[in-house]
């Protein structure tokens, strides 16, 4: 299966794996937090996060099937239970305790730099050695940027908002 695309990996194939796996944990994590974090939610411009919570959490289970894709090319298997999500993961989970819309665009902000960062160094330890991972990577990292910027704006017209 996919024997040639295995074979012109330029690097430790089980350490992609483990890369992948690491990320597909994230990418679960986020995807709930998102989910979760759209139910609970409440204060001013609830209407206006909720909607960017739904559509990020929807990106972030795309990228979960993205990275299981890749996995499964490669003869890896994804962390196959869900408790196993936490401790592969590189971000961890913040469970939305306080269901205060600052506090909730805080968590997921953090959540999101730390996505850039995983995704970033993934890209330079891949770089050109494994072209498709890379290119995957790439693709997740102008998604995760994204979202950062997102959340951040609308944090900004919170703020305004709650200084009045
Ligand atoms: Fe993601
Ligand atoms: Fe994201
Ligand atoms: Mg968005």
């Amino acid at each position: 299966m996919g024997t040639k695309g295995r074979e012109i990996v330029g690097m430790d194939v089980k350490r992609v794996l483990e890369l992948l796996n690491k990320a597909f944990a994230d990418e679960w994590l986020a995807y709930y937090q998102y989910w979760l974090g759209s139910k609970v939610v409440a204060g001013p411009m609830k209407d206006a996060v909720i909607a960017e919570l739904l559509q990020h959490s929807a990106d972030e289970l795309r990228h979960a099937g993205l990275v299981t894709t890749r996995i499964i090319q490669l003869g890896g298997a994804p962390v196959i239970a869900p408790q196993e999500w936490i401790k592969y993961s590189n971000c961890g989970y913040d469970a939305p305790n306080d269901p205060f819309v600052k506090k909730i665009l805080e968590q997921n902000i953090k959540g999101e730099q730390c996505a850039i960062t995983v995704y970033n160094s993934l890209i330079q330890e891949v770089g050109t050695k494994d072209p498709v991972t890379y290119n995957m990577a790439v693709q997740i990292l102008q998604d995760e940027v994204e979202h950062e910027e997102d959340l951040q704006a609308l944090s900004e017209d919170l703020q305004a908002i709650l200084k009045k």
